[in-house]
């Protein structure tokens, strides 16, 4: 005879133990399955390791979908105000670095340990090292073997997570659950995700590698006002990690090297005030001043600014408000922050993340077709999707 729970939840992320939690202080019986060692994982690794837990600016806008609507309902219940509160109700201290992004002032491990005693105290029961073999339904609701024996639930939550990072516990195992019951996946790939250069390219950026430089980047309509970092491998750094989201293979990056100035102004006007300065020096007003030195010296630009013909600076203007430069790729799921695509929420309940023609399962977090930008907001997702279907089970 197989163990009886009112809910079962697999996987111990971000979403599953809010949701776990919810459930169970409505007085549900809640059993979460967890393959990994330890819950929490990918929260331990994230924000560099103090997690960015949340984003008081937070919007349907900042997140990607390919039902961009579906995302507002959960969103509006459960807020970061509301998040927040908790975590100061565990006394957990917190700063804001960039604008709205809340992170722990000491360690992400806070946030699995809130997340870990709620679900204690609302009395759930969290199995870790567990693999779930097969789910079966029947009339009363969801069988399944697991290599801890079978459990029963009338009720299934998919708390699965995404691809990215198979080291930390990434399965694609909610998309194989969704594929078992017709539902479609809107295909999948890795976002907030470093890209890489051909060699050639690789090595002409070399000079530039380590330093950090704020910049507007922009490609496919979108643009992100971030900082921008030349790493030995490819382009890192907020700025890049956000417009990977949008970017598709074969697609040129626009990187505006000065977005508050019209260049070919500034650079006339320089031209006219110090006409013996080089490039490097002028861009060194304004740029990180390594970076300016060695985008000048890659540009070629080495003589005074009076030698710029007006071809010269028309060119040089063009490179500084909108540098182009094609990745050869991404690093893909192994580095990635985020899976974007995932099940499509045209078959879910906005409300409560229910499978229309499912009665009893539920997919919740990263798992779903819906992906924010950069900055607390996929947890805010997480707990969000976690509570409106913790609120429903
Ligand atoms: P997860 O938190 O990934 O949880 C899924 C759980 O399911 C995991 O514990 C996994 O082991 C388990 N699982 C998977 N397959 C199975 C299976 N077959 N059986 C049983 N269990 C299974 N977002 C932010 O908002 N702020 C940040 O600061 C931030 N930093 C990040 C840094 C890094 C390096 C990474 C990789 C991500 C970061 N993110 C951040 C994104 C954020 O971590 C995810 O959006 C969020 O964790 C998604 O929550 P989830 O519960 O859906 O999935």
């Amino acid at each position: 005879m197989p163990t009886t729970y009112d809910v079962i939840i697999i996987g111990a992320g971000a979403a599953g133990l809010m949701c776990a939690a919810t459930a169970g202080y409505r007085g549900r019986r809640v059993l979460v399955i967890e393959h990994a060692r330890r819950p929490g994982r990918k929260i331990l690794m994230s924000g560099g390791g103090r997690c960015n837990f949340t984003n008081l600016n937070s919007t349907p806008a900042n997140f990607l979908s390919d039902n961009p609507g579906f995302c507002i309902s959960a969103l509006k219940r459960y807020t970061p105000e509301h998040f927040l509160e908790l975590v100061e109700r565990h006394g957990i201290e917190h700063e804001e670095k960039a604008a709205g992004q809340l992170f722990c002032q000491d360690s992400s491990r806070e946030i699995v340990d809130l997340l870990m005693t709620e679900a204690e105290w609302a009395g759930v029961d969290v199995m870790t090292r567990t693999t779930v073999a097969t789910v079966a339904t029947s009339d009363s609701g969801y069988t399944l073997a697991t290599s801890a024996g079978e459990f029963h639930a009338e009720a299934l939550v998919v708390a699965c997570g995404g691809l990215s990072i198979p080291t930390m516990g990434a399965t694609g195992f909610g998309y194989e659950l969704a594929r078992q019951f017709g539902l479609d996946i809107i295909p999948t790939r890795a976002g907030l995700v470093p890209f890489t250069l051909a060699p050639e390219l690789r090595e002409q950026l070399a000079p530039l590698a380590g330093i950090s430089c704020p910049v507007a980047v922009s490609c496919n309509g979108e643009r992100f006002r971030e900082p921008m970092l030349v790493t030995h491998k490819g382009l890192s750094g907020p700025a890049m990690l956000q417009i990977s989201s949008f970017w598709e293979p074969g697609d040129a990056l626009g990187i505006d090297l000065l977005p508050d100035q019209d260049a070919s102004q500034w650079l006339t006007e320089q031209r006219q005030k110090h006409p013996n300065r080089s490039a490097a020096r002028a861009l060194g007003e304004e740029l990180p001043k390594r970076f300016a030195q060695a985008f000048s010296e890659l540009q070629g630009w080495r003589e005074p600014l009076q030698h710029f013909s007006r071809a010269d600076l028309t060119q040089a203007a063009q490179t500084l408000n909108g540098w182009q430069l094609t990745p050869a790729g991404t690093e893909g799921y192994r580095t990635a922050e985020v899976t974007l695509g995932g099940v499509d929420t045209r078959s879910l309940s906005s409300k409560t993340m229910e499978v229309h023609d499912q009665p009893g399962l539920f997919f919740i977090g990263e798992v779903v077709d819906v992906t924010g930008h950069l900055g607390g907001h996929n947890f805010q997702w997480a707990w969000a999707s976690g509570v409106a279907a913790g609120q429903a089970v």
